[in-house]
């Protein structure tokens, strides 16, 4: 199976996952916003049981994802770079695509447009949702 591979932009934190994503989502939501200074989050979503981290500790931030249930944002104590973000709801790690060593992947979707700022940029040719798409909810 294929390996990832990433780390924080002091390198005290590393982590890596196995095999193909379930998802590559660019999301809009406010949330994602603030934390990457930015119109979107790139993350690229991949099980819960095949992401570790393999180096340093991140600290995590929690707070409530729209489902109700929690999300942990995982990030480097020393520099702030958030990794991954660990989502609850659907057991699954949102992994920050700019920390990743090599840069391949491409969004599939693009969701939660709908809290898109007027200046964002979408990507072409991939569905975009309001909030989700329909079988996740939205
Ligand atoms: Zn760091
Ligand atoms: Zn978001």
């Amino acid at each position: 199976m294929k390996k990832h591979e990433g780390k924080c932009a002091c390198g005290n934190v590393e982590y890596c996952f196995e095999g193909d994503p379930i998802d590559t989502a660019f999301c809009y939501c406010h949330e994602c916003q603030i934390h990457t200074g930015s119109d979107k989050w790139f993350g690229i979503w991949v099980p819960a049981e095949t992401f570790k981290f393999t180096k340093g500790m991140p600290s995590t931030f929690t707070r409530k994802g729209d489902s109700g249930k929690e999300m942990h944002h995982k990030f480097c104590g020393e520099c702030g770079s958030t990794l991954a973000i660990d989502v609850t709801v659907g057991n699954f790690y949102s992994v920050a695509a700019s920390t990743l060593t090599k840069g391949e992947f491409s969004p599939n979707m693009a969701i939660y447009t709908a809290s898109a700022p007027k200046w964002a940029v979408f990507p072409e040719g991939v569905p975009k949702f309001d909030v989700l798409p329909p079988d996740m909810g939205g």
